[in-house]
């Protein structure tokens, strides 16, 4: 039995802590932490036998805690790796890996100071079906060379922490940026960020929706709306086209149903749902990975691509839209 440390109780948190307890016979939650005593006491209330402790330091010490889940927010992400790294434990970080490049870089250092791959970041999208079908349509060769993509990536209304301009790239988007990546195998060579007009529905400080034009070194090009306040639901899209071929997300499978004048699919309210058997399946793959002894899952360097591409669009964004190139330090071998 793997026995596992939650440090972050909040929604995503205990979304993981329910697959675990609930859907993988070979691991359980035995340790939690998080600053909010609410947050902690609803996974005790639920699953009494989780311990809990008021310092994060301890429970990655802990030998109850083989391995360790970080789901705070995102700044403070890299000091909980940074300490299960040192400690020599396996440790699941939600997406984003942090908050700025530097901190992945530092992160990654810390990493191969180790002498060991011990980190695998939250970008569960490659563990979705209709994600995982693009990429074997591409893979096949049936569609020929990818050169453009189309990719939505739509919110009611932001959840968990208060939603910044910033957010949208670094927190929201980078599920594209990883994706666009992980389906093209390419790096990123420029990144424009524009903002159209924005919602009367978001915070008044909050630009939203925005637009991202991504080109990769071998030239395809990714557009990528983000809005965070669409009203509607939870909406993904992803189209790639290619030299003789388009594949794209299919729809849910939810039931088609006809009624009140209107012949439609339910659209899911949040990204839980919508995701719901990709996370699962993420974390089972952790799971077994953490057993074997091998990470095959998204690595450090993958989630340092994707704040790097966040940052150029920051950089973009504050420059008034320029084009600006994606700057990243040259991937170390250890991460080949
Ligand atoms: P959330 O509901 O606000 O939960 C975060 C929890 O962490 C809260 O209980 C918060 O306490 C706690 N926390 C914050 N700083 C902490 C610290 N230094 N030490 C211990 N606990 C701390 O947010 P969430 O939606 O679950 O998001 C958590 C992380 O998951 C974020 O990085 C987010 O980007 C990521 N996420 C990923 C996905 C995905 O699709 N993969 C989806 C959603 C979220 P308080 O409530 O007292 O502030």
């Amino acid at each position: 039995m793997i026995q596992l440390g939650l440090i972050g109780a909040g929604g995503i948190g205990r979304m993981h802590t329910d697959i675990i307890m609930g859907q993988i016979p070979g691991a359980e939650i035995t340790a939690v932490n998080d600053i909010s005593r609410e947050n902690m006491k609803k996974v005790t209330d639920q699953y009494p036998s989780v311990k809990v402790f008021d310092d994060p330091h301890e429970l990655i010490q802990s030998p109850l805690v083989d391995a360790v889940i970080v789901t705070t927010w995102d700044r403070t992400h890299e000091e909980f790796v940074i300490s299960a790294i040192k400690a020599g434990k396996y440790v699941f970080c939600e997406k984003p890996l942090a908050d700025t490049a530097e901190a992945c870089v530092r992160m990654m250092n810390e990493e191969m100071a180790a002498g060991k791959k011990y980190l695998t970041v939250g970008f569960m999208r490659r563990y979705d079906r209709g994600y995982v079908q693009v990429k074997e349509a591409i893979d096949s060769g049936c569609i020929g060379a990818p050169l453009l993509l189309h990719e939505q990536h739509r919110n009611a209304h932001p959840t968990g922490e208060k939603h910044t301009t910033d957010m949208s790239a670094n927190g929201a988007l980078v599920h594209e940026f990883d994706i666009t990546r992980w389906l093209t195998g390419d790096e990123y060579d420029t990144a424009q960020l524009i903002c159209p007009k924005s919602t009367r529905n978001a915070d008044p400080d909050l630009i939203d929706p925005q637009m991202v034009i991504l080109r990769t070194k071998t030239g395809i090009h990714a557009d990528l709306e983000i809005y965070m306040n669409c009203i509607y639901g939870y909406d993904i899209h992803c189209e790639v086209v290619g030299e003789k071929g388009t594949a794209s997300l299919p729809d849910l499978s939810n039931a088609m149903v006809r009624g009140d004048g209107v012949r439609g699919y339910k659209i899911e309210p949040v990204w839980i749902d919508r995701f719901a058997d990709a996370y699962a399946a993420e974390m089972r793959d952790w799971v077994i990975c953490v057993e074997s002894g091998r990470l095959t899952g998204p690595d450090a360097w993958d989630g340092y691509a994707a704040s790097a591409t966040a940052e150029a669009c920051t950089k973009s964004r504050l420059s008034g839209g320029e084009i600006v190139k994606v700057e990243m330090i040259d991937k170390p071998e250890f991460y080949d």
